[in-house]
């Protein structure tokens, strides 16, 4: 950005919930900003209101078949309309100053690669693409000049305790988890959860699928394995802390004994306000805790037998190579079984763990972490957890 001109910016995954907090916050200032791509997926309605609102060059569904009615709600606004997996990594080329990569799943790996070769800075929710290749897009940031600013809580909050500070120095990253719905449930009854109680946050209000990560830390181990690649630490000095209030985001520990906690209210406007302002710290919208009012804060120890995505997350990141890509297919294939009422609550761990010994046995894991092998590996994972799923069920 030139100084004082206006930023340009795309965001990808507009209509999702990372996107139209991104929203929120470019429309508190829209003299600063220039939109260039918004994107969403089948909800055509929300992606052209957003549209005619901040005006982006081109607007994208993922969805071909969907092409006609963004076409026809944009009509006569003079705003480009296109569709598809295709157009999508297009419209990353297109040149931005800030892209954000708020696309959910592997979906948004494709797009993420494009912005980056840009040389631009890219403003990462998609945890899924430091999960499925991270080497890939550490490695592309770097041959492009380009910078990746983490936007997950956890992850900015690691990455604002490190201001300032060298990897060197570090010792230990704690990074929170609210222990979800299940975790005051004895263990033993696990296994007979409902979708329902599965369904339903202690803390706050989210997605069906993201509430049940949270209940089976299924979440929490997609970030400690991108914490892993974002922050090239090793596997033993990542830790995950059980912390019921969700204020404190993550800790940094140093050699000195010293740990640097990060709190904030839970408001992801926060952590896209950071990448968005960064390098500088801008206002922005959101509570202040009155810590004196909260009173206190506590803590516990997740129990492995609780939470056994942790230990598969400790696995995907000893083995490394494509197990992180197996890891998140097979999670979502788990998570449909569940969400279908196919398999228990408890199975889902099952159904990762088989599929990542199934894929290693087949020797397919340690192919280089390329875009395309990162899709065959997607898509063999969810197969293996078919094939699991359909065992357990006869
Ligand atoms: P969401 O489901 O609310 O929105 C997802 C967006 O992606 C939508 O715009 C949707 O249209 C689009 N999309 C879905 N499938 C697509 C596909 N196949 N191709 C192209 N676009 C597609 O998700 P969200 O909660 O905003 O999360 C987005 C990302 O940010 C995820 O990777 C999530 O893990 C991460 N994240 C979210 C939060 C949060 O609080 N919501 C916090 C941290 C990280
Ligand atoms: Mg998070």
């Amino acid at each position: 950005r030139c100084g004082g001109s206006v930023k340009r910016i795309s965001i990808f995954g507009a209509t999702g919930s990372i996107g139209q907090s991104t929203l929120d916050l470019i429309g508190r200032a829209p003299e600063q900003y220039k939109v260039v791509v918004l994107t969403g997926g089948a909800n055509i309605a929300q992606l052209a209101d957003d549209a005619k609102r901040f005006r982006p060059d081109v607007v994208v569904t993922a969805y071909p078949d969907k092409l006609d009615d963004l076409k026809a709600a944009l009509e006569g606004t003079g705003i480009e309309c296109a569709a598809g997996q295709e157009a999508l990594v297009e419209a990353a080329s297109r040149p931005a100053d800030w892209i954000m990569s708020a696309i959910v799943g592997v979906a948004g790996l494709a797009p993420g690669l494009k912005a980056l070769e840009q040389g631009t800075t890219l403003a990462l929710a998609n945890k899924e693409s430091l999960v499925t290749a991270g080497p890939l897009l550490l490695e592309t940031a770097r041959r492009y000049g380009a910078t990746i600013l983490p936007v997950d809580s956890e992850h900015s909050a690691i990455f604002q305790a490190l201001v300032g500070e060298e990897m060197d120095a570090v010792e230990r990253i704690v990074i929170t988890a609210s222990g979800g719905a299940f975790r005051d449930w004895p263990v033993d009854q696990l296994a007979n959860a409902t979708l329902a109680q599965a369904s339903t946050h202690p803390n706050w209000d989210m997605g069906q699928r993201i509430t049940i990560d949270s209940a089976s830390m299924f979440n929490k181990a997609l970030e400690v394995i991108e914490t892993k690649e974002f922050f090239g630490a090793p596997p033993e000095m990542i830790e995950v802390l059980v912390h019921p209030e969700s204020l404190i985001h993550a800790l940094v520990g140093f050699n000195d004994g010293a740990l640097m906690a990060h709190v904030g209210p839970p408001d992801m406007r926060h952590a896209i306000g950071y990448a968005l302002n960064w390098p500088d710290r801008g206002h922005l919208p959101v509570d202040r805790l009155d810590l004196a009012k909260i009173r206190q804060l506590t803590f516990r120890a997740p129990e492995d037998a609780r939470y056994p995505a942790l230990q598969l997350a400790q696995d995907v990141m000893k083995t490394g190579g494509l197990s992180g890509a197996v890891f998140n297919g097979a999670k979502e294939r788990a998570l449909d079984h569940f969400i279908a009422e196919r398999i228990r609550f408890t199975d889902m761990a099952a159904l990762v763990a088989g599929a990542l010994e199934e894929l290693m046995r087949q020797n397919v894991i340690n192919l280089e972490v390329t875009l395309d092998n990162v899709r065959q590996l997607d898509h063999l994972a969810r197969e293996a957890a078919d094939r699991i799923a359909l065992d357990l069920v006869t």
